[in-house]
């Protein structure tokens, strides 16, 4: 089973797409490399990037989610922020991720997946988590790689900038759709305000490379982002139905079948009418 492949952003950085089209980045510089994010845990990522570089490398995950958490129990240490430590029904869980991959991949074995990391309550993997903070920088030689806080999917979720490349990372943390609906997801006017100052430091990036459903977009699109969340504030968008575990969530453009905008725009928010003001009480 093939479970990931590869592609060359620029001389620095490459993109490596996992078994769900998760993409992880690989940061390169003289002296050292860095990944961002380990995948959903299918497949040993740490051999396959082991095999991509010879230089020493550091992990950094984004957040705690499944998807960018999942092979985090391959290695010794990672990078995180804490508050990503605390287990939700969406971080990874060998068994249970296995049970759902599978769906999408009936060859996957069980034994193809990661051991669940060491903020799982049943590890068995001894990942020392490091905190990540705003502003620390990863020096790899020739390029480094800075992490930039961008709170509201999740509470601890960061932002990457690679910094010499100009090319900033957002994930999961503003992307083609952007998932607001978690339990423990931000509401929509904290989330903005945080997109207002992560836009404080524009003039640092020409670009935004995602996690996915695509793997980059323009930078405007943190503008159309910030504008809808305006627009979801004023109950002005399309408001079309999602369902999310039996809680009604709603996306705000309506979407094609590939989850992108019909009006062609990138960005888009999926949230709760329940999340939209601070100190609101959750349904
Ligand atoms: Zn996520």
């Amino acid at each position: 089973m093939k479970f990931f492949q590869v592609e060359k952003i620029t001389d620095h950085v490459t993109r490596i797409s996992g078994l769900i089209s998760e993409y992880m980045y690989l940061v390169e510089g003289s002296e050292r490399a860095l990944l961002i994010d380990s995948g959903c845990g299918a497949g040993d990522v740490r051999s396959f990037v082991e095999s991509l570089t010879p230089l020493p490398l550091s992990v950094v995950l984004t957040h705690g989610h499944y998807d960018h958490a999942g092979g985090a129990g391959r290695f010794e240490e990672v990078w995180i922020d804490p508050a990503e430590l605390i287990p939700t029904p969406i971080h990874y869980d060998r068994s249970q991720t296995f049970e759902k991959l599978k769906g999408w991949h009936p060859s996957l074995r069980l034994e193809d997946m990661s051991p669940d990391p060491v903020f799982h309550p049943d590890s068995e993997a001894s990942v020392l988590c490091h905190p990540l903070t705003a502003g620390m920088r990863f020096s790899l030689g020739g390029i480094s790689v800075e992490a930039i806080p961008c709170p509201g999917h999740t509470p601890g979720i960061f932002c990457m900038l690679i910094v010499e490349d100009r090319l900033l990372l957002t994930g999961d943390a503003c992307h083609s759709i952007s998932y607001l609906f978690f339990d423990n997801a931000l509401s929509i006017e904290e989330y903005r305000e945080n997109l207002c100052v992560l836009k404080q430091q524009e003039e640092r990036w020409d670009s935004l490379l995602l996690s996915h459903p695509i793997g980059a977009a323009p930078k405007s699109m943190l503008d159309e982002v910030i504008r809808l969340c305006d627009e979801i504030l004023t109950g002005t968008t399309d408001e079309v139905p999602y369902d999310y575990q039996g809680k009604p969530a709603f996306i705000a453009k309506a979407v094609d079948e590939n989850m992108l905008r019909r009006d062609g725009v990138y960005g888009n928010i999926i949230f709760r009418k329940d999340k939209l003001q601070r100190n609101q009480r959750p349904e």
